[in-house]
């Protein structure tokens, strides 16, 4: 019998980036200059201090054992006193805060601690793929939640029909968006704690992004009266410091939540090498780094290169507040995949098709602020040359 891979594997949606991808190696073997907008990781170095002190902690032998499996208490603390200088929100770190080996990894255990078998999880989309892939893992039913543009990219919880709500037992969230780079006001956060409690569901906020903003400090859920009872947010360090290479990242917010993680991770792995939590510890005690900040002026350059450039072919693109990308609506009578298609035999530049997101991301593309401005400003030109 030919090996079958799992159920759930099975279930999973099936990946629509293969053809871009094959179409981009393509290009590569060929000797094309390939402008890279695809991929969402920071393309500058961690700052030096982060990786002075994780020089420091490799030398020390208590760093060469197991980890703590919640993380160590100096890195918890230090992402509480975050939570609280950043956000003011008050967090008993040692029930309410673990370390995570990068914010992928607690999306992916967390329905293995909040799902049962057919229920439904609440899914936005366009969305990063992992929520719907983790619910399924669980055995869960993802219900996907459109986002659209009317509705500044945030989910109408009241056109959730009340029995698919009432069967739900997590809904996630994404502010600052990925891929939409769109923010969620207080107003919206307290809308679906309200909704959270209504129908007996926890949220699962995924607040990656809440340092890369270009405008208005993105909020935190927690801010929210009452939100511990309910939510859980997930931050994370690859973003803020470079650091996606280093897997580091911390949950927060209802304590019963936070244990049945924990219990999943105590069965799952063995938490994140300490040097690298003494690591995090150093980035998070000096968020206010010139360094980190010169960074957001750097992705503000290119955002501006970039959306200005796609206006000017008349591509009517409006300027993310947050996140590092620009979601672009593609030109009438163009899908996703054509244009990404177009964009990289035509232009050698990879764009991510919507769709990829899901049904509701089709009619878009998304970019990533991955590549320096001159190359930025190169994409564009490019991309102005074909006749769209
Ligand atoms: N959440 C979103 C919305 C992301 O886009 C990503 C990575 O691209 C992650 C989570 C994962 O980040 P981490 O490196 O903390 O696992």
């Amino acid at each position: 019998m030919p090996f079958q891979p799992s159920k759930r594997l099975q279930a999973l949606p099936p990946y629509l980036f293969t053809e871009i991808d094959r179409k981009r190696r393509e290009a590569i073997a060929a000797g094309k200059d390939v402008i890279n907008l695809g991929v969402g990781d920071p393309d500058r170095p961690t700052p030096e201090f982060i990786r002075e002190r994780m020089a420091t902690a490799l030398d020390d032998p208590r760093n060469h054992r197991y980890p703590f499996d919640e993380g160590v208490p100096e890195f918890r603390e230090q992402a509480a006193s975050f939570m609280q200088a950043r956000f003011g929100v008050e967090v008993d770190w040692e029930r309410e805060l673990i370390t995570l080996i990068g914010s992928k990894e607690g999306l992916g255990h967390l329905p293995l601690a909040v799902v049962n078998p057919g229920d439904t999880v609440l899914v936005p989309q366009p969305a990063y793929p992992v929520y719907a892939a983790a619910s399924i893992f669980a055995g869960g039913v993802p219900y996907h939640v459109p986002l659209t543009e009317a509705n500044g990219w945030l989910p109408d919880l009241g056109a959730i029909p009340a029995e698919v709500a009432q069967k739900a037992s997590l809904m996630f969230l994404n502010y600052p968006n990925n891929p939409t780079g769109a923010c969620a006001s207080a107003a919206f956060f307290s809308r679906a704690v309200e909704f959270a409690c209504a129908n007996d569901l926890v949220i699962a906020h995924d607040a990656a992004y809440t340092e890369l903003y270009f405008e208005q400090r993105p909020g935190s859920i927690l801010e929210v009266p009452g939100a511990k009872d309910v939510c859980i947010e997930l931050h994370s360090l690859s973003k803020t410091f470079n650091m996606t290479g280093w897997r580091i990242a911390w949950a927060v917010g209802c304590a019963d939540v936070i244990a049945a993680l924990a219990k999943v991770k105590s069965n799952m792995d063995s938490g994140q090498f300490n040097a690298i939590q003494e690591a995090g510890q150093e980035a998070l005690s000096r968020l206010d780094d010139v360094e980190v900040k010169a960074t957001l002026d750097i992705y503000r350059e290119r955002r501006d290169v970039l959306v200005d450039g796609l206006n000017k072919i008349g591509f009517a693109v409006p300027k993310p507040e947050a996140t590092f990308y620009v979601w672009a609506r593609c030109p009438e009578g163009y899908t996703s995949m054509d244009l990404a298609t177009r964009a990289l035999e035509e232009a050698s530049v990879v764009l991510i098709p919507g769709v990829g997101f899901g049904a509701p991301g089709e009619g878009y593309v998304r970019a990533a602020l991955t590549v320096e401005a001159d190359r930025m400003a190169e994409a564009t030109r490019r991309l102005a040359a074909i006749d769209w």
